[in-house]
C-alpha cells in the first residue's frame, strides 16, 4: 500500500497588496514539485514574474528540484465578484481556494499547511486544524472537487462548543458590534439546535457568515459544503432583528444537512428529506413553534408535495432532474415524508427505545464527517445495521420506485393529526394509536438510564 506522503504548505498573506506567497515543499528534498489546479481559471490570478514555473493548463512544474514558491494576486480574485472564485465583503476577502491553491499532483497526496498572517488579521476555513491555536490545517482526506470557502480578513474568530464539537464562526465584512454579537447568538442558537437531536455531529466545523443586504429576509442564502471537517455558509441581511433570525427555517435547514453525509445528485430527495423534517421538528423541541405550528407546517409542507406537477415519474427520475423541472416540492417533501415514516416504524417497532435520532446519533460516531460520497442505499443499509432494524432498505426502494407523492392521510390519522377536508390541520386526537410516538418526536431524545 502506498503510504500517503505529506507535503508542506507555507502560506504567508501580505494585507499591503492583498498577495497570497505560498511555498510548496516536496515530501523529499530531491523531488521536483508538480502542481494541478482543480480549476482552469487558477492560472490566471497566479502572478507571474514571482512564480518562476513551467505553466502548462492547470499544471505547474519547478525549474529544479526542492521546495518552490509561487504568488496569487488575492486582491484580484476578490475583485471578480463571481461565485466559485471570489467576493469582497467590506475589507475582507471571501474566496473558493480552488481558485489559489495548487495541489500536488500525486492524488494520495496529503498537504499540512502553515499560515501566517499580518496581526489582527485571521483564517476561516473548513480543513482541519487538530490545535485550535496553532495556524496548521491539513488538507486532503477528501474529495479535492469539493467546494470550500475561505475568508481571509480583520474579523474573530468566535469559538462556539456544542457536544464534543468545535464550531469556528467568521462573521465577515462591515458590521458593527452590535451586529456581529446578535449573529454570533445566532449561529449558537442554530447549532445548538442539533442538541435536540444527537448531538452537533462533527469534530469541528467552519460556519460563515457573509452580510448582502439583498434579497428577502434574514437568510435569503444558506449552505452546507463538505470540504474539509464540513462547513455551513450564510449570507445574511444583517440589519434584522435577533428574533427574525430565530423565526426563519433556513439555518434549522441548513445545519440538519450536517447529519448525514454527501448523498450525490441520486440522493438529493434524501437529503433535502432530511434537512426539511428536522427544520420543523428540531423548532418545536427548541420551543420556536408550538406543537400545533409544527405540524402545521408539516402538513402543508406535504400538501405541496402531493401538489407538484412534477408525478407520474419515480422520484429518482425527479430529484435528478430536480432543477431543470424546478420539482422542489415533489423531492424535498417526499424526502421528508420518507424520514417521517422511518422515524415513526423505529419508533414502533423498537416499543419507543429507539429513534430516528438514536440512529444518526450512531451514524455520526462512525460515519462522519463522511469525507467521500455516500449512495442512498449505502446510507439507508448503515441506518439498518446501526438500528438492528429492516427498514430503511425497504422504505428506500419504495421511497425511489413512486411515481406519485405518497398518501400520508392514514398516517396522519394514526399519529393523531386531525385533518380537515382539505387537509388542514385541525388539532390533535391524543386517543390515537400512535399518539404517543407524534409526542416523543416532539421531545428531545432522552439518554438511556444507566
Ligand atoms: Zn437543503
Amino acid at each position: 500500500m502506498a503510504r500517503a506522503e505529506t507535503w508542506q504548505y507555507q502560506l504567508r498573506f501580505d494585507a499591503a497588496d492583498e498577495t497570497l506567497q505560498m511555498r510548496v515543499c516536496p515530501p523529499d528534498p530531491g523531488q521536483m514539485v508538480a502542481l494541478r489546479a482543480y480549476r482552469g481559471d487558477a492560472q490566471r490570478y497566479l502572478i507571474a514574474d514571482e512564480t518562476d514555473w513551467r505553466l502548462s493548463g492547470r499544471e505547474l512544474r519547478a525549474r529544479e528540484p526542492g521546495c518552490a514558491r509561487y504568488a496569487v494576486a488575492m486582491g484580484r480574485l476578490a475583485d471578480r465578484r463571481e461565485r466559485g472564485h471570489g467576493y469582497r465583503i467590506g475589507d475582507d476577502l471571501l474566496s473558493w481556494p480552488d481558485q489559489w491553491l495548487w495541489w500536488p499532483r500525486q492524488r494520495s497526496a496529503q498537504i499540512e499547511l502553515h499560515t501566517e498572517l499580518p496581526p489582527g488579521w485571521q483564517l476561516s476555513t473548513p480543513w482541519p486544524q487538530p490545535d485550535p491555536d496553532q495556524p496548521v490545517y491539513r488538507l486532503g482526506s477528501w474529495p479535492r472537487g469539493w467546494p470550500a470557502l475561505v475568508g481571509i480578513g480583520r474579523f474573530q474568530i468566535e469559538r462556539l462548543q456544542h457536544g464534543e464539537g468545535r464550531i469556528d464562526v467568521a462573521v465577515m465584512g462591515p458590521l458593527d458590534a452590535t451586529q456581529r454579537r446578535k449573529l454570533i447568538r445566532w449561529v449558537d442558537y442554530t447549532t445548538g439546535l442539533l442538541d435536540y437531536s444527537g448531538g452537533f455531529p462533527l469534530p469541528q466545523a467552519q460556519v460563515l457568515v457573509v452580510p448582502i443586504n439583498s434579497g428577502s429576509g434574514p437568510v435569503p442564502w444558506g449552505q452546507v459544503y463538505r470540504a474539509g471537517f464540513g462547513a455551513a455558509h450564510f449570507f445574511v441581511n444583517a440589519d434584522l432583528s435577533y428574533q427574525t433570525f430565530v423565526d426563519d427555517w433556513t439555518g434549522a435547514h441548513e445545519i440538519s444537512h450536517l447529519l448525514h453525509p454527501y448523498l450525490g445528485n441520486a440522493g438529493r430527495w434524501m437529503g433535502e428529506g432530511l434537512a426539511t423534517y428536522y427544520q420543523n421538528v428540531l423548532r418545536i423541541r427548541s420551543g420556536d413553534l408550538s406543537e400545533f405550528q409544527g405540524w402545521q407546517k408539516l402538513i402543508q409542507g406535504f400538501e405541496r408535495g402531493r401538489k407538484d406537477r412534477a408525478q407520474n415519474q419515480s422520484l429518482t427520475d425527479v430529484s435528478n432532474s430536480m432543477h431543470r423541472n424546478r420539482a422542489y416540492m415533489r423531492v424535498y417533501w417526499s424526502g421528508a415524508a420518507y424520514w417521517l415514516r422511518t422515524d415513526v416504524e423505529l419508533r414502533r417497532r423498537s416499543g419507543g427505545s429507539n429513534s430516528l435520532d438514536q440512529v444518526l446519533k450512531a451514524f455520526g460516531e462512525c460515519c462522519l464527517p463522511g469525507q467521500r460520497t455516500w449512495t442512498p442505499i449505502e446510507f439507508a443499509r448503515e441506518l439498518d445495521r446501526l438500528a438492528n432494524q429492516d427498514i430503511f432498505v425497504p422504505a428506500l426502494r419504495e421511497a425511489e420506485s413512486a411515481m406519485n407523492f405518497p398518501d400520508l392521510r392514514p398516517l396522519w390519522q394514526d399519529l393523531g393529526l386531525r385533518t380537515n377536508r382539505a387537509n388542514q390541520l385541525q388539532g390533535f386526537t391524543d386517543s390515537a394509536p400512535l399518539a404517543s410516538i407524534r409526542q416523543a418526536i416532539n421531545q428531545p431524545p432522552t439518554p438511556p438510564q444507566e
